[in-house]
């Protein structure tokens, strides 16, 4: 019985650490199933798309706790293939959002749709297969980096492993390695750094080739010639593909379709950025700190709202 219940005991601890960095590993859901919070609905029918769909958050508000609400009554849609950013101070519910559409919980009111379709009529598996999150801190699995790449796609043959570090740009690392696609990574293995984390988890995101992505960017500073690199990489990742990048800095949403602004829970600004730049608020402000090198981030930006 002990025995029994240490290791369920572990699988959920790292189960809801799992669900607070968004990493993807669908395969550990599976094990612990009774984990989890959201359960498929009776009928729930698997999400069926024929490219990249239109996502649209209505009228959504949502508390981890019921007594304390962290998201309300947020609104806007990402046209099919298009990219939505998410700004705002640390705490105001990003990565919130990022986690309500990969449904580790479910809303309290309103609704997300995907194509029209409640993601609560539809099977966990099936959302899940057409969601790729490149998380903000990448866990790797104590395995060959060639196993931690094709994660994205069991089964996925060398050559398509190899195609996938090459456009994540890790494949010239890997094979600098003595023991190249074959070295042990993870915690008893070879510690990658940020950088190489995430692009470990770009590429198996493009193996897993989904409609659509969730990026959810680093907090943690990566010196600025890899910062670029990485962007760089994301943003060929999500060419005609449906996204939301939760952004922690600036450059990264310039390109965005909409750029929205939260504070505390609420939407307080939105537009592209430079209609944002025009309406001279939050994010014309937080811009400007950081075109003059302040230490922007987000968490700079706790400008009272007007509410
Ligand atoms: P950051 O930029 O620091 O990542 P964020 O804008 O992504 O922050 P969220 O992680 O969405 O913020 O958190 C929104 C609010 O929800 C915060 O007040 C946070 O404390 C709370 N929160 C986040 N995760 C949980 C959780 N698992 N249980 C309870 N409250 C939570």
């Amino acid at each position: 019985m002990i025995q029994l219940y240490i290791p369920l005991n572990f699988l959920g601890v790292i189960y809801r650490e799992i669900k607070q960095s968004l990493t993807d590993l669908d395969r550990l859901f599976a094990l612990i199933d009774r984990e989890r919070e959201v359960a498929d609905a009776p009928g729930a029918v698997p999400l069926v798309l024929s490219g990249p769909p239109t996502v649209r958050f209505e009228h959504v508000r949502f508390g981890y706790d019921p007594e304390r609400v962290v998201l309300f009554d947020v609104d806007f849609e990402i046209p099919a293939g298009r990219t939505v950013a998410v700004v705002g101070p640390s705490g105001s519910g990003k990565s919130t959002l990022a986690r309500l559409l990969y449904r580790f919980y479910d809303v309290q009111g309103g609704a997300i749709r995907i194509d029209g379709c409640d993601i609560r009529q539809v099977t966990q598996a099936s959302l899940r297969q057409a969601i790729g999150i490149v998380p903000q801190d990448t866990v790797l699995f104590n395995d060959t980096i060639a196993y931690n790449i094709a994660y994205g796609r069991p089964g996925a043959s060398q050559a398509e492993v190899e195609a996938a570090a090459r456009a994540a740009h890790i494949h010239d690392f890997i094979v600098s390695l003595p023991r190249g696609y074959e070295t042990i990574v993870g915690e008893r293995g070879l510690k990658l750094s940020g950088g190489e984390k995430q692009r470990v988890a770009i590429a198996r995101t493009l193996l897993k080739n989904p409609p659509i992505l969730i990026f959810d960017e680093a907090t943690s500073a990566l010196d600025s010639a890899n910062e670029r690199a990485i962007q760089a990489e994301l943003a060929a990742t999500a060419r005609g593909k449906t996204t939301l990048v939760i952004a922690h800095r600036l450059s990264t949403v310039v390109d965005a379709h909409e750029i929205l602004v939260m504070q505390r829970g609420r939407i307080v600004e939105r537009g592209d950025h430079a209609s944002l730049l025009r309406q001279g608020g939050h994010y014309a402000h937080m811009w400007a700190l950081q075109q003059s090198g302040g230490a922007v981030k987000n968490e700079s930006n706790e400008a009272p709202i007007d509410t």
